[in-house]
């Protein structure tokens, strides 16, 4: 079969792999109809040192059961279905707290022999605690936001929660890619009076404005800081989210929670600690989130997506095939896409 493979910064390729196949009686194989290209991914196609058997890449994926393993109960051959970014049993104890990426037999997709989601198929490990059937066709209208359950949209609710986001409170959310953009929707979801979006990009902060963002701040640094501050009575938000991972992101991020609030960091640290914890402690800030336990949510969105009050799958700007991936990577790396969407 076919498959994406990084062997390096810049350099990535569609291969030809093992086929995927059963290998345990817990697993199903998966057909992959949709998958896409994740922020995160952007991070070894620019720094990834060069390997010489690659690394195979995707973890947002909706496809088609092809088979399933003697002992899978939950999904059936010809089941349309949307895979978390993380795979997990849904049975041992970090699952029952709704924290599935730490499941304790779970594990991450393209890792150790496990494919990525930007293949032609994938051998689903767990597959009765991992993958959700969806109500719909393989080829519905809904598929672009389906697909944002495996990960964006996730991610977006997972930091308004870390973010302790209220009923009429304010909301800052720092990134204007997929993350940033669900998490407006995810403010506005959840009850938030004012969204402020920390943004510069025209299309992004035009979408965001059409999800629910009230104000949009486009300095960086220090002027952020203060212009987030003029905006919510000088004091800063009551909850924020960290949707970037570098330094100055995250530097903004603190400095533009109020006293008492919280931030939600769901973008993927690039530093090896946490800054202003001097400012942090005395303002009594809680700082939580971590990878979304995408899995917990996708019953809780779903029905918004099916019923059409959330519509995160426009933040898919471009849609290609498998053979395109490579330049799909290069489009999200140089901002020309918010992301992309791949259809097999
Ligand atoms: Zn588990």
């Amino acid at each position: 079969m076919r498959a994406t493979v990084m062997f390096g910064a810049g350099d990535v390729r569609i291969e030809n792999v093992p086929d995927a196949r059963l290998v345990e009686p817990t697993d199903a194989l998966l057909r992959v109809t949709r998958a896409c290209i994740c922020g995160s991914d952007l991070w070894p196609y620019n720094q990834m040192e060069h390997s010489a058997s690659g690394q195979r890449m995707g973890h947002e994926f909706i496809g088609v059961v092809d088979a399933v393993g003697a002992d899978v109960r939950t999904v059936k051959v010809g089941d349309v279905v949307v895979a978390p970014f993380a795979w997990s049993d849904g049975t041992c104890v970090f699952c029952h707290e709704g924290l599935h990426t730490s499941c304790l037999h779970g594990g991450w997709w393209a890792r150790d022999g496990i494919d990525g989601g930007q293949g032609e198929a994938v051998r689903v490990p767990q597959a009765d605690g991992t993958l959700v059937v969806l109500p719909v066709g393989a080829d519905d209208a809904l598929m672009p936001s389906l697909l944002t359950l495996s990960d964006v949209m996730g991610t977006g609710h997972h930091a308004a929660l870390a973010a302790k986001v209220a009923h009429g409170k304010t909301a800052a959310v720092v990134g204007d890619g997929a993350v940033g953009l669900c998490g407006v929707i995810a403010a506005r979801r959840l009850g938030a009076e004012q969204i402020i979006l920390l943004g510069r990009r025209p299309d992004r902060i035009a979408l965001a404005k059409e999800f629910g963002a009230t104000d949009i701040v486009s300095e960086r640094g220090d002027e952020a800081v203060e212009r987030v501050r003029e905006l919510t009575g000088g004091f800063g938000a009551h909850s924020v989210w960290e949707c970037v991972g570098h330094d100055l992101s995250t530097v903004t991020a603190l400095g533009i929670v109020r006293p008492g609030g919280a931030v939600g960091r769901v973008g993927l640290p690039q530093h090896e600690q946490i800054p202003t914890t001097l400012t942090t402690f005395f303002d009594n800030v809680s700082i939580g989130g971590g990878p979304a336990p995408a899995r917990a949510y996708i019953e809780e969105l779903l029905p918004d997506v099916l019923e059409g009050r959330i519509e995160p799958g426009r933040v898919f700007d471009r849609v290609i095939s498998l053979d395109e991936v490579p330049d799909g990577y290069r489009a999200m790396n140089e901002r020309e896409s918010i992301k992309v969407l791949i259809e097999l």
